[in-house]
């Protein structure tokens, strides 16, 4: 006998971070505030409080209630999950069915379209044009032509750092019958959510993650925030226990100062006026031929030779950014010294 796997099993691309140990990190849009060591003790009594020979609460009601709380929802509306990346594959699972395609869009949070080749639903591919904005009629008009039963995409997105507001996210939303998963992940660094509306809409699903501006991927705490409808469904479909103790404690910890994501977003905000500003004479002087109008906490930059910088960042200063094609670079921005740091880099190899 001898055992074939199944041709979407064999055919997998597993996801890509940049491996090996470097000096300065800003390749994965990471916060680069990290808690006091008085918080850090305080975090270490509560876990080693926790009941560890028991599950976890399914509905992991601490730190969603304290999420509900800092951002102004009902908890009744909000899922955890395992980090949004568990999320986003449950809804893949759950909310298409044999047969249903999904439209994602190209560039964008390359995830989305990983779980399709699982779920072997067709992915149409919404491609945006050289300036990465997003055309709501025509992704409203592929959507029907295609009868895409799901529409997914990041706002503000990653990897083009660019925000679609409000009105426009709203007109895309009430401009279909799909379900619209939209991936707020960065929304803390702008302000064009909609959080407060999500129950007004019958085919809306928002994610959020404690990963990005709260600084705490590596606790790994996601959010589906949806009308009563869909938030039954979402729960019915999860595994029971999909969100650790741990995580449930570390985040109810880090989640009970409501202004904390306020300051933390400010701050890291700031950071990245930092590093576009710094990078604006490269612009001017031609070496970088784009520099992407960002409202997250990451800048998107254009150049020619964008692999050959980026192997130069790595292996000659120990500096980590995100490669893009042939001609862009994503770069988180860091703690003001990594950026400072950063620009020196650059400015030396252009
Ligand atoms: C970082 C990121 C996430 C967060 O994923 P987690 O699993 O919650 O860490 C989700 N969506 C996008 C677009 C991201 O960039």
């Amino acid at each position: 006998m001898s055992y074939t796997l199944p041709e979407k099993a064999a055919t997998l691309q597993p996801y890509d971070p940049v491996e090996g140990s470097y000096a300065i990190r800003l390749d994965a849009n990471e916060s680069w505030l990290t808690p006091d060591a008085a918080t850090r003790e305080q975090w270490g009594k509560a876990v080693a409080a926790m009941d560890f020979n028991r599950y976890p609460d399914p509905l992991a009601a601490a730190p969603v209630a304290a999420f509900a709380k800092m951002y102004g929802v009902d908890p009744a509306l909000v899922t955890a999950g395992n980090g949004s990346d568990e999320l986003i594959s449950i809804l893949m699972t759950t909310f298409l069915q044999k047969g249903d395609a999904m439209l994602c869009m190209a560039p964008d949070f390359s995830m989305y379209r990983f779980y399709t080749h699982l779920t072997e639903n067709r992915a149409v591919v919404y491609q945006k044009d050289d300036d990465l904005q997003i055309d709501v009629d025509a992704v409203l008009a592929l959507a029907k032509q295609e009868q895409v039963r799901l529409i997914i995409f990041s706002n503000p997105c990653n990897p083009t750092s660019l925000g679609l507001d409000r009105e426009a996210v709203r007109r895309l939303i009430r401009g279909t019958d799909a379900l619209v998963v939209l991936d707020e992940a960065y929304m803390d660094f702008w302000d064009q959510s909609l959080l407060d509306e999500v129950a007004d809409y019958d085919n809306l699903i928002i994610l959020r993650t404690a990963s990005k501006a709260l600084g705490l991927a590596a606790v790994r705490l996601g959010l589906a925030v949806a009308n009563p409808r869909l938030t039954a469904v979402i729960r019915a479909a999860k595994s029971p226990y999909n969100v650790n103790l741990a995580t449930q404690t570390l985040a109810a910890e880090a989640l009970s100062d409501p202004d904390y994501q306020r300051r933390c977003a400010e701050t890291l905000v700031t950071a990245r006026r930092e590093l576009a500003a710094g990078l604006a004479p490269l612009l001017n002087a031609g070496k970088l031929t784009r520099l992407y109008d960002s409202c997250t906490n990451f800048v998107l930059v254009e150049l020619p030779d964008a692999r050959r910088v980026f192997e130069t960042l790595k292996t000659q200063y120990s500096i980590v950014v995100r490669c893009f094609g042939d001609n862009r670079l994503r770069i988180t921005a860091g703690s003001p010294d990594e950026n400072a740091a950063l620009l020196q880099a650059l400015n030396d190899i252009l």
